[in-house]
């Protein structure tokens, strides 16, 4: 499973950096999150989907 974000959607909710910490980061310059490692490590599958189901935005792409 990977992750990403993306950037043209996302408003910087911070929603899956919250619930999501060891996944998700937001940029300093825009308050955009991006995905820490595109490899989502198997004990962070459930977390991963739930960014996906809990970003307002659906910027959070599984794939
Ligand atoms: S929850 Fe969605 S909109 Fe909010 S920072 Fe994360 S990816 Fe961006």
């Amino acid at each position: 499973m990977k992750v990403r974000v993306d950037g043209e959607l996302c408003q910087g909710h911070t929603l899956c950096a919250m619930n999501a910490p060891a996944l998700f980061a937001l940029r300093d310059e825009d308050g955009h999150a991006y995905a820490l490692h595109e490899d989502v490590p198997a004990e962070l599958e459930g977390e991963a989907k739930e960014a996906v189901r809990s970003c307002p935005e659906q910027a959070v792409v599984l794939f």
